[in-house]
């Protein structure tokens, strides 16, 4: 085994791969028509849920939001330490288990923005825009970071050669590492975190999210929707609202 520390690497994406699934459009139909036939709900189980598309829509509208949690999702999601920081005050509905500085050492994987990552703020908070960078903001952004993370990850490594704890050590890494977690949710929790942190024309309420939590929210949206087409359609039609 080679004792030369481990070089930095950069990245500017962030990944979310759904690892585990029981969510379907039929689970809020079965749960919701317990109210009107009882234990012969079950059998909406069998039917289309396409039949069912206006019962779904109904539900939504009006803001029945439980029979939106029969169901769940595992995520297994990879991303800068300050997106997860935003993700975790997500509380309801969710589950999280994330890699741990104290039991593994850090790998030294580091967030830098894209070249179409916007740069420049400019408003009153609340009210912010942001506007392309010029190619010489992007150089100064990427250079300084890269300088940032090549000298706190030698320091981090330095103390871990040293016998220092790897709970101790980490201290001095930034909120641009990467780290990884699982996130179970259901779709009714799903819909709040999404209404929250991604940004649409068409959302009744809008909402002003930091670009990488959307990142990582849009590929969340894309992968429910193909497991419950009608239920996303719907959360689309009004007003990207969680019921
Ligand atoms: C654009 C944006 C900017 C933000 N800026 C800041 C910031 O500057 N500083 C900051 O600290 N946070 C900030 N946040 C985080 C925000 O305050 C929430 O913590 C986060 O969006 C999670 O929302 P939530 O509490 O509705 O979600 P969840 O915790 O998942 O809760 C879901 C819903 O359950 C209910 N609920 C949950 N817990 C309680 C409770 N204890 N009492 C009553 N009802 C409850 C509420 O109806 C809540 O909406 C920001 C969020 C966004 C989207």
């Amino acid at each position: 085994m080679s004792d030369e520390p481990t070089a930095p690497s950069f990245r500017s994406d962030v990944t979310v791969e759904l690892v585990r699934s029981a969510a379907a459009d039929s689970d809020v139909i079965w749960s919701a028509r317990v109210s009107t036939a009882g234990e012969q709900s079950l059998e909406a189980l069998q039917q289309d849920p396409e039949k069912s598309r206006g019962l779904i829509n109904f539900l939504m509208r009006d803001r029945h939001g439980t029979p939106f949690e029969h169901n769940s999702m595992t995520f297994f999601i990879s991303a800068p330490i300050f997106v997860f920081r935003e993700f975790h005050r997500h509380r309801s509905g969710w589950s999280y288990n994330e890699e741990s500085g104290r039991y593994r050492e850090l790998e030294p994987v580091f967030y830098v923005p894209s070249e179409d990552r916007k740069l420049v703020q400019q408003g009153r908070p609340g009210k912010y825009e942001f506007h392309e960078g010029t190619p010489e903001q992007h150089r100064t952004t990427t250079g300084a970071m890269e300088a940032a993370y090549r000298e706190s990850y030698a320091r981090y490594q330095e103390m871990l050669a040293a016998g220092v704890a790897r709970e101790v050590a980490r201290a001095v890494l930034p909120v641009g590492l990467f780290s990884s977690m699982y996130a179970t949710c259901n779709a009714r929790s799903l819909m709040h975190f999404l209404s929250l942190r991604t940004r649409r024309e068409n959302s009744a309420v809008p909402s002003f999210p930091q670009r990488e939590i959307e990142m990582v929210a849009e590929q969340m949206e894309e992968q429910w929707a193909q497991l419950m087409p009608l239920t996303h359609a719907a959360f689309e039609k009004h007003g990207r609202v969680a019921p």
